[in-house]
């Protein structure tokens, strides 16, 4: 049977942490401040950004919310980007992907300002993390970091295993993998013998965006299975890219969906705004 770590209770202990730093800033004159642009009128976005402006909220941040129609322009998406990147107020700028069609997502994350992509998508930051010397960790593959911190899980020398090579997720947490010194295979839709190699991991990541996925024949035993996935199963439920009943009884360490992933995004965004904020105030511990 494994150990299940609780992204509830750790996201809870790093908002925790973030709101006690933020009143100390705040002793300082500085008030956190993230902006959250959304386009359009996607249910799944606005839940998520409901979410962040109460993240916020909790751990004494200003939050700004720019609610676009779905039908605005880039140029003038490009324009308030452009006025949030000159606000002083504004530490933290994240536009809620994914945008409607008509509209350049990969324009848009180059236009803000590094120093406010809380998100890390921007290039620039994107190169930092590949290079070891980053300011900011994408939120997703930082929480899962986290947890694995918060477990007490060594990854040096360990066989890791990332499904998925996206941009936001994959491709950065098999980075963070490697820079803790584990030994990284990335897999992806054009991979042969994904059950072989899964079953090498001893530290495995499910970022496929495919309900239960992961079987209990793709899993070592005694294997730490991370599942970043949310999705939803045939009857409706929020499920994970792990089959969590097959494989629990094989791993020593596992996550739950919900409950898992999901709620470190949000808690290292916090973070994140948190040190854009002592950063642009040149403010290096309070
Ligand atoms: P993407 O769709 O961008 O990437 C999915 C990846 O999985 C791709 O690299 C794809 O390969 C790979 N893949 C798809 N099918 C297979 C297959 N049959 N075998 C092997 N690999 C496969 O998804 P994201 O990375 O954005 O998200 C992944 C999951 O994580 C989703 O469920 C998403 O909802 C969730 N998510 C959760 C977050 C959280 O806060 N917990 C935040 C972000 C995402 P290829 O590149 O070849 O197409």
């Amino acid at each position: 049977m494994a150990s299940v770590i609780s992204g509830k209770e750790v996201s809870a202990k790093v908002r925790a942490e973030v709101r006690e730093e933020c009143e100390r800033l705040k002793e300082k004159g500085v008030t956190p401040g993230l902006a959250v642009i959304i386009v359009g009128d996607d249910p799944a976005s606005r839940v998520y950004v409901n979410n962040k402006k109460k993240a916020c909220a909790e751990v004494g941040f200003a939050s700004e919310e720019y609610a676009l129609p779905a039908e605005t322009t880039q140029q003038e998406l490009l324009a308030l980007i452009d006025t949030l990147n000159k606000k002083p107020e504004i530490n933290g700028i994240l536009c809620q992907l994914p945008l409607p069609k008509h509209l350049d997502e990969t324009a848009v994350i180059h236009a803000i300002s590094p120093e406010k992509d809380v998100d890390a998508f921007h290039p620039s930051n994107v190169g930092k993390i590949m290079i070891g010397d980053y300011d900011f960790l994408p939120c997703t593959p930082a929480g899962v970091m986290e947890l694995i911190h918060f477990a007490g899980i060594e990854v040096s020398g360990k066989n890791c295993v990332v499904i998925g090579r996206s941009n936001i997720v994959g491709k950065p947490m098999a980075m963070l993998l490697l820079h803790e010194n584990g030994t990284v295979t990335i897999c992806h839709s054009k991979t042969k013998d994904l059950k072989e190699i899964c079953a090498g991991a001893d530290i495995l990541v499910a970022a496929v965006g495919r309900p239960k996925f992961v079987k209990a024949d793709m899993v070592k035993e005694g294997a730490v299975v991370l599942d970043v996935g949310i999705n939803r199963d045939e009857n409706g439920k929020l499920c994970g890219d792990v089959d969590y009943e097959q494989v629990e009884p094989k791993a020593s360490f596992i996550t739950p969906v919900p409950g898992g992933v999901g709620p470190m995004t949000i808690a290292m965004l916090m973070k994140n705004t948190l040190k854009a904020a002592k950063l642009q105030n040149h403010i290096e511990s309070v």
